[in-house]
């Protein structure tokens, strides 16, 4: 029997550390790695939260009008 899916196939394995996901965590392989995916996920919506950057080019004036 071949079960070779797609590389990309998701639902299978921790996403962060590819281990066997576990049923009782989820996606993830146990709470460890499931902590870790809501800290960085908090993390990055801490950092997301804060002030835009200010860089953006106006280069979408061009149309003639
Ligand atoms: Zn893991």
């Amino acid at each position: 029997m071949s079960t070779r899916a797609s590389p990309d196939h998701r639902g299978k394995g921790c996403p962060l550390c590819g281990a066997p996901a576990s049923g009782r965590h989820g996606p993830f392989c146990g709470q460890g790695c499931r902590d870790r995916d809501l800290l960085n996920w908090l993390g990055e919506g801490y950092r997301a939260a804060g002030p835009p950057v200010a860089d953006i080019p106006e280069s979408g004036l061009d149309s003639e009008a």
